[in-house]
C-alpha cells in the first residue's frame, strides 16, 4: 500500500509551525508496514489544495491530510475534497449533538461558524474527535482511502491512535500488537546504542525509541495473523529488554516517571515531603500535577537562601559555614530536619548549583546533592549534571523520581 501525506496550512509553508504531524504519521505508518512515498505541504489555498489532492489520488492508495478541518473561513480541506469527488456536504446529527454537548459542558457560547464542522461529505465515515470539536473524515473512492485529520497535533495523534489505526489494521488484514517500556536514568542515544543490533536488522518486530524529559519510551511492535504467535515473539523481545535495561525500566506502559512514582507512593500509602533549593520547587510542582497526590504529599518547601535553610529547616549555621550550602552535610541536615518537621515516611532534600554562575573548581556548576530520608534512614547522593540551568533543574527532578522509585 502506497501512502501520501498532505499537510494543509500556510503556517507550515512560511515556517511559523514545525510540521510534527508528518513526522508522527510517517513513523506510525512505517511501523505498520505501510510505505509512505510522498509528503506534500500546501497552504490554505483551495486551488493548490485541489491540485495536491488530485496528484496524490493518481499515485497513492492511501492519502492522509492534516489541518483545515476547523470552523474558520480558511479551513477548506473537506470542502475541496468533497468537490473533487462530487460529494455534497450533509449535516450529521450525531456530530451536531456532540458539538452542542462539547460547548455546553464547558459553558462556552458556541459561535454559529462552529456548525460548519458538522457537515460531512455524503457517504463518508466519521472519525470521532476525543479532544476537540472537528471530527475526522474517512472517504473510500475507487479502491483508495482518503483520511482527513485535524491539524492540532494533540487531536491528530489521539484520533490516529483511536480511530485510524483500527481501520488500517483491518484493511491490512493483520494484527498489530505493541508493548511499551519506559526507561529512566538513561539517554536516548545510550538506550538506542544498546538496541542497535536489533534496530539495524528490524523487520518484525520493529523497535522505536522516543525521548521525553529524561525518559526514553521504547515501543516494540509486532504484526502477524495469529495473536499467540505475535505474543510469543514479543515475549522473546521482552526478555532482551529486561536483560539489557533491568535497572532502567520503570513501567511497562506509556505512563511518565512522575505518574508511575506518584502511583507507587499512593498505592503503598507512603507520605512524602520535599525541601528544595536549586530545583526551586520543580519536584513539588511535578508531584502536584498528579491527581490524588494530596493523599500522600503534605508540603514542599523552597529553601533557597541560607537564612531560609536555617529558619525553616533548622540547618545549623556551623554546617553551612563549614561545608557550604551545596554539600552532603547540608543535604543530609535538610533531609533529617524535614523528616522531623513533616512526620512523613519519605523526605527529599535537594541542594546544588544550577548555574550559569556560582560554580568553582571545587564545586562546579551542575553539582547537586540529593538527600533521601526513608523511615529515618538517610542517604545522600552526589551528582554532577551537564547542561544549562533549566536542564540541571530538570535532571535533578528526574533523578529524585528515579531514586524514589527504587
Ligand atoms: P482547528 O479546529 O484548530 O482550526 P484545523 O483542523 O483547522 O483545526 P489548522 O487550523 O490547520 O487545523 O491547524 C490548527 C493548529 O494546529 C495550528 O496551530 C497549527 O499550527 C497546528 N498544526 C497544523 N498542522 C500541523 C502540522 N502538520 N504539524 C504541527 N502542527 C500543525
Ligand atoms: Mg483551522
Amino acid at each position: 500500500m502506497k501512502c501520501e501525506l498532505i499537510s494543509v496550512g500556510t503556517e507550515l509553508l512560511v515556517g511559523d509551525t514545525l510540521n510534527t504531524n508528518v513526522q508522527f504519521l510517517s513513523r506510525e505508518l512505517s511501523l505498520l508496514g505501510i510505505r509512505v512515498c510522498f509528503h506534500t505541504t500546501v497552504g490554505d489555498n483551495p486551488q493548490r489544495l485541489e491540485e495536491a489532492v488530485r496528484i496524490a489520488f493518481e499515485r497513492s492508495d492511501l492519502i492522509i491530510t492534516t489541518g483545515g478541518l476547523g470552523p474558520t473561513q480558511d479551513d477548506l480541506t473537506k470542502e475541496v475534497i468533497a468537490e473533487i469527488f462530487g460529494k455534497k456536504l450533509v449535516q450529521d446529527q450525531k456530530t451536531k449533538d456532540d458539538l452542542m454537548a462539547y460547548f455546553a459542558n464547558r459553558e462556552f457560547t458556541m459561535t454559529p461558524n462552529n456548525l460548519k464542522q458538522t457537515f460531512i461529505p455524503e457517504g463518508a465515515e466519521i472519525l470521532f474527535n476525543p479532544c476537540g470539536t472537528a471530527p475526522g473524515i474517512l472517504l473510500r473512492e475507487q479502491g483508495r482511502i482518503i483520511i482527513m485529520l485535524p491539524g492540532p497535533p494533540r487531536e491528530m495523534t489521539r484520533m490516529f491512535e483511536e480511530a485510524v489505526l483500527p481501520v488500517l489494521q483491518q484493511d491490512h488484514q493483520q494484527l498489530v500488537i505493541s508493548r511499551y517500556y519506559n526507561l529512566s536514568d538513561i539517554g536516548e542515544s545510550a538506550a538506542e546504542d544498546r538496541l542497535l543490533d536489533l534496530i539495524d536488522t528490524q523487520v518484525n518486530p520493529t523497535i522505536a525509541t522516543y525521548a521525553k524529559m529524561g525518559e526514553v519510551l521504547v515501543r516494540i511492535t509486532a504484526n502477524g495473523h495469529d495473536e499467540n504467535e505475535i505474543n510469543a515473539l514479543l515475549d522473546h523481545y521482552e526478555g532482551i529488554m529486561l536483560s539489557r535495561f533491568e535497572d532502567h525500566i520503570f513501567t511497562f506502559s506509556k505512563a511518565s516517571l512522575q505518574e508511575t512514582v506518584a502511583e507507587l507512593l499512593m498505592t503503598n500509602s507512603i507520605t512524602l515531603a520535599t525541601a528544595e533549593s536549586c530545583s526551586g520547587g520543580l519536584i513539588a510542582a511535578q508531584l502536584t500535577e498528579q491527581p490524588g497526590i494530596s493523599k500522600i504529599f503534605g508540603f514542599g518547601l523552597v529553601t533557597y537562601s541560607n537564612e531560609a535553610k536555617m529558619k525553616l529547616l533548622n540547618v545549623s549555621k556551623a554546617t553551612l559555614d563549614t561545608y557550604g550550602a551545596v554539600s552532603a552535610e547540608t543535604a543530609s541536615e535538610m533531609c533529617k530536619n524535614l523528616s522531623a518537621l513533616s512526620g512523613a515516611r519519605l523526605n527529599v532534600s535537594v541542594t546544588g548549583i544550577a548555574g550559569p554562575d556560582g560554580g568553582s573548581d571545587e564545586k562546579p556548576v551542575g553539582l547537586v546533592y540529593i538527600g533521601i530520608c526513608f523511615d529515618d534512614q538517610t542517604e545522600v547522593y552526589r551528582y554532577h549534571f551537564n547542561g544549562d540551568r533549566k536542564v540541571v533543574q530538570q535532571k535533578t527532578a528526574n533523578k529524585v523520581f528515579h531514586l524514589i522509585r527504587k
